[in-house]
């Protein structure tokens, strides 16, 4: 009989031989081997398999990672939150991490921020841990002390050093404060422990106030808790010791430990070891990896980060410890999660926003059907770029997430026949939610794909994962037996046996008037993107919103082979450790094109991006030598170039290719005709179709949700 880790190898022999084969071209041929073989091979065995705690026992190596949704300040919040983590229970995930909740009014991110450190929290915390539980599910709270990165008037730190990215200077906690911040850790934990968590998950990592006191950088105390290394660990060693005194040995205590600072003056990996070891010693059940400080100027979770790129940090400490490892950030599929523990780099995996994408993202995995999980793209626009808009957080490509109780798709007592014209996320997703509450649908599509502009957004570099959400649709249209017709250009369909007709028409690229947009030498964004155009090499760009930072990342990207160390040179990051904080040197390429992207408003280019993501971008682009003009107005483009003028100074661009990327308009020239032509059908516009502006794919989902509800 063939053991367990020989099939393994042997599922990897077939695989690397078909992609020598270049099997990967003919994408629906590798899906089906792939089904086959994961369907004989035990499909991931590592990832289902139990982790034994000693005291309690793990169903599976899942660990959903602590998220922050702002329902925990909400009113009514916990009620929703129960149902947030009662469907991830139900889901099957092995364990749950709360959002964080901070020990006292010190350790608050901002003044309105969720605390317990009374009995009055209990009660509410409570609902959170009978929801998991009556799904079989395991949960514990994160207890986050922000240190100097609070954004509130009582703001502390080790050391009196303002960081980066918060405009307020701490206050230096005195001797006695410090026992204090010790002693509110450990009664947070107790009072979690009475609201009936299976344990809690001290945050010690992202830069908060353990880490400010690990770091010389930002402790620079004379006292017992500063000074050499093994000193200013000690604050993160006691706060452990003295939590399982208190809570006693059948209590999960997980600490996040910093595996790599990603700030100068970080720890090195030998530093990393010794807390590891102590914190094993001071009575911690796992240690959970963290990466990066918040005020590092290097992506960690962002969609240009490789899937997987930090996982193999976890290694480091797991070869050091003996107590069970989480490995995280960017890790997205069950076969990533599953080739992390087969590396053995870590015994569980830790996946938040994954979650957030999918709450049966574990169960689908455990089910054999990874085609049907609804991947994260590590977009950040409704999740974490929410939490700093101050809103509610949820998903992009699932808004139903932490809107469990408000957003059911209940059947309908009434089916209707639709018909729904285009097949880009709006459609997409409208198409799907109708089915689901019982409605007949039938989509058409023009082009011979689905998908609309998420194809050519696949197209960009770190957007990859786009490919998901086009194949998440492709199978959960098809489960739906959602009629498609594609290469159908609606125009002169008989539509009149459909109830509802629901345009999704989407948009169509703006052009400006400018004398000489005619000219060969301007293109559009979709022609650069399909490759139906030919770039130069002196580019101008039109335009500095969403598409145009893409388009300039598509034209001064160059392919590699080997997408995590491309990534780690690009940004300076030692995945190795040899250096402290896990910094190097930059080694950008240097891109063949010399690029201008212009905006004519005076703000700085990119403001409209997402608040977590757009200074990555800028970062990537001014890098790569893209100039990037604001308070351009333009003049003409002729075969000079592109003539324009900045703050009345006139100035040549002499680019040989002008992109444009200049706003979208509406393309809803069927309502009109479908009016005219079924006078009593019921008429819907969604996504693009119904307002180009400010568009995104958050809001055609979004709007196709709410038709989907309202039918
Ligand atoms: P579309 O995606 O435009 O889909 C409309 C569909 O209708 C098309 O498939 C079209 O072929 C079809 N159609 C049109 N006319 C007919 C007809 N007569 N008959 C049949 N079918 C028809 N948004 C984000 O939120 N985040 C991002 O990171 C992001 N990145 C992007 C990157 C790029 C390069 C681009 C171009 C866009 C990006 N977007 C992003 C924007 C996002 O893709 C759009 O907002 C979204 O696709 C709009 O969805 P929609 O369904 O309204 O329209
Ligand atoms: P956009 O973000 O609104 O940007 C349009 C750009 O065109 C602006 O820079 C604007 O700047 C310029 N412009 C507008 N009218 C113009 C005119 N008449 N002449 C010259 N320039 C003009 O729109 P988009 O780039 O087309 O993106 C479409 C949607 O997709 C947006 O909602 C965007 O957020 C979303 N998207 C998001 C991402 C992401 O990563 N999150 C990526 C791609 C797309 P001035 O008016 O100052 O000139
Ligand atoms: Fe992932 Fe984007 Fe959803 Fe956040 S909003 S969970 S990043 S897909």
């Amino acid at each position: 009989m063939v053991k367990f880790g020989q099939t393994v190898s042997f599922k990897r022999i077939i695989i690397n031989y078909l992609l020598k084969l270049r099997l990967p071209a003919d994408l629906q041929l590798l899906k089906y081997v792939m089904s086959f073989l994961n369907t004989i091979f035990c499909m991931y065995s590592r990832l289902f398999t139990p982790l034994d705690l000693g005291f309690t026992q793990l169903k599976n190596r899942v660990l959903m990672g602590s998220m922050h949704t702002n329902l925990e300040e909400a009113p009514n919040g916990f009620k929703r939150l129960a149902s947030f983590y009662g469907l991830r229970a139900q889901g099957d995930v092995g364990l749950i991490v709360t959002g964080g909740i901070s020990p006292n009014l010190e350790g608050r991110l901002a003044p309105n921020r969720a605390l317990m450190s009374d009995q009055s929290a209990v009660k509410k915390h409570a609902l959170i841990c009978d929801a998991v539980h009556s799904e079989g599910g395991k949960v514990c709270m994160q207890i986050l002390h922000a240190g100097r990165y609070a954004y509130q008037k009582q703001i502390v730190a080790p050391s009196a050093i303002q960081s980066t990215i918060i405009p307020l200077t701490p206050k230096a906690l005195t001797f006695e404060e410090v026992e204090k911040q010790i002693n509110d850790f450990v009664n947070t934990a107790i009072l979690a422990q009475d609201a009936g968590y299976d344990g809690v998950e001290i945050m010690g990592s992202e830069g908060y106030l353990i880490n400010q006191f690990i770091a010389q950088a930002t402790n620079q105390r004379d006292d017992k808790w500063g000074g050499s290394y093994n000193q200013r660990i000690q604050f993160a060693i006691e706060i452990v010791k003295r939590i399982r005194q208190r809570v006693g040995e059948n209590f999960i205590l997980i600490y996040r430990l910093s595996a790599i600072d990603l700030i100068k003056g970080g720890s090195s990996l030998n530093e990393v070891i010794i807390l590891a070891q102590a914190i094993e010693k001071a009575g911690a059940t796992i240690i959970n990896t963290g990466i990066g400080w918040h005020e590092s100027r290097v992506p960690t979770i962002a969609s240009m980060v490789p899937p997987g790129a930090f996982a193999s940090i976890s290694e480091k400490i797991k070869n050091n410890v003996t107590i069970p490892t989480v490995a995280s950030n960017r890790i997205n599929t069950p076969e990533l999660a599953e080739s992390v523990l087969e590396n053995n780099w870590a015994d569980m995996v830790s996946m938040a926003r994954p979650l957030l994408a999918d709450s049966h993202f574990v169960a689908k995995a455990k089910q054999k059907k990874p085609e049907s999980i609804n991947t994260c793209i590590a977009c950040n626009q409704a999740c974490l770029d929410h939490i700093f808009e101050n809103k509610i957080a949820s998903c992009l490509v699932n808004p139903f997430a932490v809107h469990e109780d408000e957003r059911a798709l209940v059947k309908t007592n009434s089916p209707q026949h639709i018909a729904v014209i285009g097949a880009g996320p709006a459609g997409m997703s409208f198409a799907l939610y109708a089915a689901q509450r019982g409605h007949k649908v039938h989509l058409y599509e023009k082009s011979s794909r689905i998908g609309g502009q998420f194809n050519l957004a696949k197209e960009i570099p770190g957007k990859s994962d786009f490919n998901h959400t086009l194949r998440y649709f492709e199978y959960q249209l098809s489960k739906h037996n959602i009629a498609i017709s594609l290469d159908t250009n609606v125009n002169s369909q008989d539509l009149s046996a459909f109830d509802h007709i629901v345009v999704a028409t989407g948009s169509a690229p703006h052009s400006p008037k400018i004398a000489g947009i005619t000219h060969p030498k301007v293109v559009s964004y979709h022609d650069v993107l399909t490759g139906a155009a030919e770039v130069g090499t002196n580019v101008a760009i039109i335009g500095a919103g969403g598409i145009g930072f893409d388009v300039a990342e598509f034209l001064t990207h160059d392919q590699s082979f080997d997408q995590i160390k491309e990534f780690a040179d690009t940004w300076g990051i030692d995945l190795s450790l040899q250096t402290n904080g896990g910094l190097k040197p930059q080694n950008r390429s240097t891109p063949t094109r010399k690029i201008y992207m212009l905006q004519r408003k005076i703000r700085k280019p990119g403001a409209s991006l997402g608040k977590t993501t757009g200074w990555i971008h800028r970062t990537s682009l001014k890098e790569k030598n893209v100039s990037m003009l604001s308070g351009v107005s333009y003049d003409k483009i002729d075969d000079e170039g592109l003539h324009i003028n900045i703050r009345k100074k006139p100035r040549l661009l002499p680019v040989d290719t002008i992109v444009v990327c200049a706003g979208q308009v509406k393309n809803n020239k069927l309502v009109n005709i479908c009016k005219e032509t079924y006078p009593n059908a019921n008429i819907h516009t969604i996504g693009g179709a119904n307002n180009a502006e400010k568009l995104d794919a958050q809001k055609a989902i979004e709007d196709a949700l709410h038709l989907a509800l309202a039918l």
